[in-house]
């Protein structure tokens, strides 16, 4: 089975994904972390990160994988290193949506959510996972919250990482890339007409962890 988990940054999908997907024993697969994988790798080769040709080269040179850990978290691998915490730095976070943006990157990308999707029942969260990576996923949810909500709740994780980030720089961070995710040309993030839509900004993890569950458990 696949379980398709879409919405903007800080509405709690990746909390929610890895919960559900322990409790149902499904593999957790993080698509963003893919993402931001190759515009790490973008940064650490210096190269400009509007130079389409050469980050569409280097998505298809690169060895990016996931491997579970026995939290239920995700290890991320680039050629064979581990870039788990470097991947969440803000320097990646600035150019990951216009890495994310080009038609070809995703394609490379797409490719191997779909391989790693056809071998085990799966969670992925994504942006467009329910409306193009796996449009026939048996089951698929948009999760959102109010703004202020998402900025708190990622001012709050990132803090809990070490990193001393401003609120300021936490809402600056999320307009921008909801702004290029939700524009883009290729895949852009919106909801699929056949998810469920949850607003959490209100809800508490274990309420929608529940409401996903229940959804999923429901013939
Ligand atoms: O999920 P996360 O916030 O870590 O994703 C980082 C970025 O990767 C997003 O802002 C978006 O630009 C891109 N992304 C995407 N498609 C996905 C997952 C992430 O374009 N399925």
């Amino acid at each position: 089975m696949i379980v398709a988990i879409d919405g903007p940054a800080g509405a709690g999908k990746s909390t929610i994904a890895k919960k559900v997907a322990a409790t149902l024993g499904f593999l957790y697969i993080d698509t963003g972390a893919m993402y931001r994988a190759l515009a790490l790798k973008v940064l650490d080769l210096n190269i400009d990160p509007l130079d389409e040709q050469k980050i569409i080269a280097l998505a298809r040179a690169s060895d990016i994988s996931l491997t579970p850990e026995p939290d239920g978290g995700l290890a991320v691998f680039l050629d064979g290193n581990n870039v788990s915490r470097q991947i969440r730095e803000p320097r990646v976070t600035r150019i990951v949506s216009d890495v994310a943006k080009i038609r070809e990157v995703r394609q490379v990308m797409v490719e191997l959510q779909r391989k790693l999707g056809a071998r085990a029942d799966c969670v992925l969260d994504g942006r467009d996972i329910g409306t193009v990576v796996f449009p026939q996923a048996e089951k698929k949810f948009y999760l959102d919250a109010g703004f202020d909500e998402r900025v708190r709740r990622r001012f709050l994780e990132l803090r809990a990482m070490g990193q001393a980030v401003t609120s300021e720089e936490v809402a600056a961070d999320l307009a921008n890339r909801d702004n290029i995710d939700s524009t883009r040309k290729v895949a852009p993030l919106k909801r699929a007409e056949d998810a469920l839509h949850l607003d959490t900004t209100r809800m508490s993890i274990d309420e929608v962890t529940a409401a996903v569950l229940h959804n999923i458990r429901e013939k």
